[in-house]
């Protein structure tokens, strides 16, 4: 199948076939993001997923897990999706987890009854754009959901028997609100316990609504310290069996672990970066597409080549 848009899904999935049942992401609204402005959100026919396993079992694959793209999978119509889990049973009885994104919404929409008939066709990993601990962040993000809501979608999935990972970004409260967003984001991941939290810190692109908020001065970007200081101080704070993963593009760094096993040998590796890193390196702004990008002037600026 020809794949449209752009691959983003946790790295806990990299070995997942990945079967796009849609292009584009249905909700399409946070102001940070740029994955799929440029593609007009449209659902495939069931031909041509159906073509796709088809494809894919001819050649003798057997997946075991299975992902389905794109952005904002679980929001799909609750008959169309099951009958794509059907189709998957059909062509891979032994698959043993299917899992996708999904938003507060897509799981507060659903009936308890269709949260667990989705579990028992193999939905077993919903990932969850959380973000942020705070509400009024939340808000100007305009993210589909507030914390309460995020608590109730988050108790009803795991209730289903299904498994909630969530995604954060550190960077997302804005500059001098590191720190609070840490205490509140630990807070709320300590209540809801996800089994995978992955962090992509904020790398803005000029492209996105955000960044008119830049210009007019109600968002303020932190620094690329700020972001590292702020998830030194999460995982300080974090305290139920988390497989964590953090990413800061800007300055290629990663620190990942099980949290709490591994807490001290990453508080150390974010130790040294911060102590290696500028405080008031300006935050970059990307221009042009994620593949053609190399930085322009070796410190704080990206350019498209
Ligand atoms: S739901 Fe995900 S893919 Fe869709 S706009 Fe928001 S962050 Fe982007």
């Amino acid at each position: 199948m020809e794949y449209e848009g752009q691959i983003c899904r946790a790295p806990m999935e990299r070995s997942s076939f990945m079967l796009p049942i849609m292009v584009g992401c249905s909700y399409n609204r946070c102001r940070f993001c740029n994955l799929f402005r440029h593609l007009e959100y449209r659902e495939l026919p069931f031909e041509q997923i159906e073509g796709e396993l088809a494809r894919v079992k001819n050649v003798g694959g057997r997946p075991r897990r299975i992902f389905l793209g794109d952005g904002n999978a679980f929001a799909q119509k609750t008959g169309r999706l099951m009958h794509i889990l059907k189709l998957i049973r059909q062509y891979f009885p032994e698959c043993e987890e299917i899992n996708m994104d999904a938003t507060v919404t897509s799981i507060l929409r659903r009936s308890d009854a269709e949260l667990e008939a989705f579990r028992k066709l193999g939905v077993r990993h919903l990932y969850l754009g959380i973000e942020s601990g705070l509400d009024d962040v939340l808000a100007l993000m305009e993210k589909d959901h507030d914390q309460g809501q995020a608590y109730e979608a988050i108790r009803r999935l795991q209730r289903a028997g299904m498994v909630y990972d969530a995604h954060i970004m550190t960077g997302v409260a804005g500059k001098g609100r590191g720190l609070e967003n840490a205490r509140a984001l630990a807070g709320f991941l300590n209540r809801t316990q996800p089994a995978h939290v992955v962090n992509f810190s904020m790398f803005l692109h000029k492209e996105v609504p955000l960044y008119q908020n830049i210009l007019d001065g109600s968002f303020t970007p932190a620094s690329e310290w700020e972001n590292l200081v702020e998830e030194r101080s999460l995982i300080e704070q974090l305290t139920s069996d988390i497989l964590y993963d953090g990413f800061h593009d800007y300055i290629e760094f990663r620190v990942r672990g099980r949290l709490p096993k591994d807490k001290a040998k990453m508080l150390a590796r974010l130790d040294k970066v911060i102590e290696e890193t500028p405080e008031n390196e300006v935050y970059s702004y990307v221009q042009g597409e994620c593949p053609a990008l190399v930085r322009c002037d070796g410190k704080s600026v990206w350019q498209n080549v």
